[in-house]
């Protein structure tokens, strides 16, 4: 799932990189792009539109932070948006101060509910949880044995009207579940109610009356997430005949285009509190916004980056830097300082590494290690701050001192000379390609 987005949005934020300054009609053109994608990727209209407009909107504005670039600022917009748009925050289950605490199931025929339930309850169970399923799809011929055959391979009972005595009364089954739980010390039962292939009245009825019965702490709509925009308009019947608490999304793992799950909360305005992907009982998780907008952003290291990015910043220093280097005063100095700075942000091969366009410097990066920086910084201490302050300075006889000072050869002392103004020259270029430090940096 997501994968089609994914790749366009990686693309078209791509596309950013390298500008220094984002014009109105970049961030129009690249908010145009977006628009495609997510329609192509099936996410319902108004949802979308609500979204171009807040990043837009936040793009445009006077949101601007010192550490990052134009690009790095518009990927750091979408994946919040994302994360938004997914329900913020993590929302866990609400259990009930006095147990048991009832969670009903709801939605349509082969959403996942059975499958769902046998996977709430082990996962339930793990965190030292009783549960107890109770069988109430009594429409469809073997959905009672179904439960029972995940109760089994969860390890939970259920609890089901005795074979033999027709059809029974789903309301009644409920009812008497929730009795059972009591009496036998479960504290938490997982209600399971029928489904239909299509939303009809009779199914709602049902789901209400079932819901008036147990009243449920959570009413938990499952839904298939490979259904597409079908998914919101099932979502919205339910909302209205039933009404519920949450969302489960199942069948993430498959290959639809996944539009239903980024549409889902933002049209019913109710949270999603589970993931199910795939039909192994263990395939089932909370559902975490941030972690799913990052997976369809598809650009985990960038954005860990930005964060450590911004973390690390420190403005005063960098502006000092930037103007060194616009006007070519950086000395010495300010490159150990840059160079502290960034350590501080984590191993550097590992840094490096999540640039973007790092991969064309692969060979370069591969020279790079802690080790061979910390030979660096003890030779610029093994300097005099004149000789920091105006490399040029270093004449033979002073290079061999600051060799024996620091314990390395003279070699390295002149490869560090000459690698400061290599490096000078090319952080005067890093900085009109990636924006960092250069007067590029702000959009003012
Ligand atoms: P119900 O009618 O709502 O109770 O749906 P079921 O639980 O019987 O599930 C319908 C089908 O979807 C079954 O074949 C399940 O194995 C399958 N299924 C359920 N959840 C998932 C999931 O997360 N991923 C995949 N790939 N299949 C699932």
């Amino acid at each position: 799932m997501f994968d089609t987005l994914s790749d366009r949005l990686t693309s078209v934020l791509q596309n950013l990189r390298g500008k220094g300054k984002l014009s109105d009609a970049d961030i129009d053109a690249t908010a145009r792009e977006i628009r495609i994608a997510l329609l192509e990727a099936d996410v319902a209209l108004p949802v979308v539109r609500a979204f171009i407009a807040k990043v837009k909107e936040r793009a445009k504005g006077a949101e601007v932070s010192e550490a990052l670039n134009p690009a790095q600022q518009v990927i750091k917009i979408v994946n919040e948006e994302l994360v938004a748009i997914l329900g913020g925050e993590t929302r866990r289950l609400n259990l009930a101060k006095n147990p048991p605490t009832v969670l009903m199931l709801a939605g349509l025929q082969g959403a996942g509910k059975t499958t769902l339930a046998g996977k709430l309850a082990l996962w339930l169970k793990k965190q030292g949880h009783a549960p107890l399923l109770v069988a109430c799809d009594l429409q469809r011929p073997n959905a009672v044995n179904q439960l029972q055959v995940v109760g089994e391979r969860a390890g939970v009972p259920t609890f089901a009207p005795e074979p033999g005595n027709g059809v029974g009364d789903p309301v009644d089954v409920a009812r008497r579940g929730i009795d059972e739980a009591r009496r036998s010390q479960h504290d938490i039962v997982i209600v399971d109610t029928a489904g239909r292939l299509g939303v009809d009245e009779e199914l709602m009825r049902q789901a209400a009356d079932i819901r008036d019965a147990v009243q449920p702490d959570e009413t938990l709509f499952v839904v298939d997430a490979m259904i597409g925009q079908d998914a919101v308009t099932t979502a919205e019947a339910f909302r209205d005949g039933v009404g519920f608490t949450g969302v489960v999304l199942t069948k993430l793992d498959g290959d639809a285009r996944g539009g239903a799950a980024l549409s889902v909360r933002e049209v019913t305005g109710q949270p999603i509190l589970f993931a199910s992907n795939g039909e192994k009982l263990e395939d089932f998780d909370l559902f975490h916004p941030d972690r799913m907008a990052s997976r369809i952003l598809g650009m985990g290291d960038m954005l860990t980056l930005i964060e450590q990015a911004e973390q690390a910043f420190d403005q005063d220093k960098a502006e000092q830097a930037a103007q060194k280097l616009g006007s070519g005063e950086l000395t010495l100095e300010d490159f150990l300082e840059q160079m502290l700075a960034v350590r501080k942000m984590g191993p550097i091969g590992n840094l490096l590494g999540m640039l973007p366009g790092a991969g064309q410097m692969k060979d370069q990066l591969a020279q790079v290690d802690d080790k061979s920086l910390d030979r660096l910084q003890a030779i610029i201490r093994g300097m005099t701050p004149a000789e920091r302050a105006d490399p040029k300075i270093i004449n033979a006889s002073r290079r061999q001192r600051i060799a024996k000072g620091s314990g390395v050869a003279v070699r390295e002392v002149n490869d560090l000379v000459n690698r400061f103004y290599d490096a000078k020259k090319m952080m005067q270029q890093m900085a009109g390609r990636f924006g960092f430090g250069g007067a590029g940096n702000n959009r003012k």
